[in-house]
């Protein structure tokens, strides 16, 4: 990955343009913010270091689960050449979509839906962004991930949870490494917390 060109572009995008109403006073402000439907965007220094340990390259096939406001898919889909993005608000996604299309963007493609069972029509992917908290690492992530490819994902309890890159070598073994303590929104789903947790 490119670092220079990844902050260079962290540094020009906008954040006050994936919010709204109010919040777009604070955008400056290296804290998350709500984007409505309880869910947040999250800090832009942590956005920026997920970016860092997911690493997409020029080449790479992406998948976020978790599109929020959109603000690091457009990260993500200047860093790599497609990103498969997932949200299971539906309105969230029109607003994000419509965001990233004004952004000029053509590499992103969008479903609403359960992201904590993927995208299984498009896998594998060389990259996996998830971006709310899972308590276990889901399976079906896992499965579609490609051989040699790096997922981020925040794994733990619903008030803190624990940053991991996971790597799945050439020969198909997972490695887990973790990368400090994190507080997200949480994954929801069938690979994720149900509303009955
Ligand atoms: N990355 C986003 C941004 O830059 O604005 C912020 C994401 S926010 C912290 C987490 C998002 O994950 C929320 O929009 C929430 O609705 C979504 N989410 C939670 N569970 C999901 C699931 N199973 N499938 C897809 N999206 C999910």
């Amino acid at each position: 990955m490119d670092l220079k060109e990844l902050e260079r572009y962290f540094r020009l995008l906008n954040r006050s343009f994936f919010v709204e109403g109010i919040m777009k006073k604070y955008a400056d402000l290296d804290e998350p913010l709500p984007i409505g439907f309880g869910q947040t965007i999250s800090q832009p220094s942590l956005v920026l270091y997920m970016t860092r340990l997911l690493a997409p390259e020029k080449d790479s096939k992406v998948l976020e689960i978790g599109t929020g406001s959109g603000y690091q898919t457009a990260i993500l889909a200047k860093m790599s050449a497609k990103v498969y993005t997932v949200e299971r608000i539906e309105e969230l996604m029109k607003k994000a979509k419509k965001r990233l299309e004004e952004l000029g963007f053509s590499n992103i493609y969008f479903k609403v839906g359960d992201g904590s069972k993927g995208w299984q029509e498009y896998a594998p992917y060389d990259r996996i962004m998830v971006t709310a908290a899972a308590g276990v690492l889901p399976d079906k992530l896992v499965e579609q991930l490609a051989n040699g490819g790096r997922m981020v994902i925040p794994i733990g309890p619903r008030h803190l949870q624990e940053l991991k890159l996971i790597t799945k070598e050439d020969h198909g073994q997972i490695k887990m490494e973790t990368f400090g303590k994190v507080r997200f929104v949480e994954l929801k789903g069938e690979y994720g917390w149900s509303g009955k947790d």
